[in-house]
């Protein structure tokens, strides 16, 4: 069948997507097993392609304190090598959610964030990257309010705590038993997209059927940041869980490719 999208492909007319990556994040660090430097890896080679890397810088310590205690910080701070790289992560979606303000983007980093909470954090998470990108927006006033998607398998506490009380952003978390009630909440949360500024989602691959959801399909992945970006292409995606390694890579490339039908 002749399909339309994989031929502008070939054509090279389909723009590759900015993606904020470091190979600090293929770093062993101290944390689970199953939250490794493959994860990265494997996505990173997959995703060449369609790709277009860019290295993030740490945030500072100023963007933690916008969404985390000093004691928090302090905390992470104990082990060098992860403060670094958590730092460098949060970085990448600084860097996600500026890009977005122009072009939709996809932040391949690693530790994730979205167990992370103002003064408590767990869940592989070290520092709350979602709420940090747009906490650092919101200070710069390059945005005035903003929407968070969170479509990993968990559900996102930390960011939860850290952005309960603040009129300015919403957090909706999508949960579902099976793959049409998933979709069908991902539509449902963007009924009001085009009234935020921009759209950050917070992508977890451990709702795929061969991971700890067993939920979606590889193409689900397509359709949700399809969805997404055509409901508002202010939108930037950071990588959270998703720990089937095999189909990391594919699952994270049918995400961009939905971004890109988006944007034809
Ligand atoms: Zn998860």
């Amino acid at each position: 069948m002749f399909d339309i999208g994989r031929a502008l492909w070939f054509k090279g007319v389909m723009k590759k997507i900015p993606v904020p990556y470091s190979e600090d994040f293929l770093t062993d660090y101290r944390t689970v097993d199953c939250e490794n430097p493959e994860r990265a890896w494997i996505i990173q080679s997959a995703i060449r392609e369609i790709a277009d890397f860019c290295e993030p810088s740490l945030c500072s310590r100023s963007d933690l304190l916008l969404c985390h205690t000093e004691s928090l910080i302090n905390s992470v701070e104990i082990d060098a090598e992860v403060y670094s790289v958590a730092r460098r992560a949060a970085g990448g979606a600084i860097m996600a959610a500026e890009i977005a303000l122009k072009q939709p983007s996809f932040a391949l980093i690693r530790p994730p964030g979205h167990h992370a909470g103002r003064n408590f954090n767990g869940g592989f998470c070290f520092f709350n990257n979602m709420t940090i990108a747009l906490y650092v927006l919101l200070s710069k006033g390059l945005i005035r309010n903003a929407l968070i998607i969170d479509i990993d398998l968990h559900y996102g506490n930390g960011t939860e705590d850290i952005v309960k009380d603040n009129p300015q952003i919403m957090f909706r978390n999508i949960h579902a038993f099976q793959r049409e009630e998933f979709l069908k909440k991902v539509e449902s949360a963007l009924s009001d997209a085009t009234s935020y500024d921009i759209i950050g989602c917070s992508a977890g691959f451990d709702t795929y059927v061969h991971d700890w959801g067993g939920i979606l399909l590889t193409d689900d992945y397509c359709e949700i940041a399809r969805m997404i970006t055509s409901a508002n292409p202010h939108t930037f995606t950071i990588l959270e869980g998703g720990y089937y390694i095999s189909d990391l890579g594919k699952n994270v490339v049918s995400y961009l490719k939905g971004i890109q039908e988006a944007c034809l």
